[in-house]
């Protein structure tokens, strides 16, 4: 499912747009495709064949919701979905142009290579990824391969359904190896306000940040209050735990 596509004339098509009697092109892989749309259906290209080797032919339909949702954010005529990049040979699932960033959602499997190797290729354009991780496959108890390979990079996770209801958020947790012990409640995150992370007190690889996130609650003592909470909260779980773990050690002692 995508949003975009090339009509015969090569030239790109939204699909709200389209004509559903009409072949369109896969701006990844060429093949043909055709518009659906529906009354609680987000109009969007599908193909004829499916393919297993064309990314944009796996994105689902949440995939498409957080897109749309970014480009409600940002600014119009700055943002661009599905852009391409002939000179990377990729394509982003939004690019915010002059602010050179890119926003890349990730519903499905990636390896961190593939990860380090996006963010590479765009950071030669002199552009910044941002990663958002959903909820259906990610944030789990367990921390797959992908959310190692962002641990000090930019990412944020977002709950959006097929419904185009949720919200991208920013969290505090605790991990040990590849488990999540504990997170916090979700803080939403305003990706239309991106701001410079100067002090790099807190995660210090981040070039900048947005509104809302954990580094703006650092600096924003209305959030302060708020973060001091949710930290609390995860600090005595943590006590309670510990607790709990030096009992079991005496209590094995004593036997
Ligand atoms: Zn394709």
């Amino acid at each position: 499912m995508q949003l975009f596509a090339l009509d015969q004339d090569n030239h790109p098509v939204a699909a709200r747009h389209a004509s559903k009697k009409r072949d369109y092109i896969c701006l990844e892989c060429q093949a043909a495709v055709r518009c659906r749309s529906g009354p609680h259906r987000q109009a969007h290209f599908f193909h004829l064949k499916p393919s297993a080797t064309c990314k944009l032919s796996g994105k689902g339909i949440e995939h498409l919701q957080v897109q749309c949702r970014l480009r409600q954010l940002l600014p119009e005529g700055e943002c661009f979905l599905e852009h391409r990049f002939p000179e990377l040979g990729r394509i982003a699932d939004v690019a915010w142009l002059p602010r050179r960033l890119i926003f890349e959602i990730q519903c499905s499997p990636i390896s961190s290579e593939e990860i380090a190797a996006r963010n590479r290729d765009y950071a030669s354009l002199g552009f910044q990824v941002i990663w958002i991780l959903h909820d259906k496959r990610y944030n789990q108890r367990r921390v797959s391969e992908a959310e190692q390979g962002l641990k000090d990079q930019m990412h944020y996770y977002t709950n959006i359904d097929a419904e185009d209801k949720g919200q991208i958020y920013d969290q505090y947790e605790t991990c040990t190896g590849s488990f999540r012990l504990k997170r916090s409640l979700p803080v939403a995150v305003d990706l239309s306000q991106p701001k410079e992370n100067r002090e790099r007190l807190f995660r210090p690889n981040w070039p900048l940040h947005f509104a809302g996130d954990l580094v703006d609650r650092q600096f924003r003592p209305s959030l302060q209050k708020e973060t001091l909470s949710l930290a609390g909260s995860l600090f005595k779980w943590l006590l309670g735990w510990y607790d709990q773990f030096l009992q079991t050690l005496l209590e094995r002692s004593c036997k």
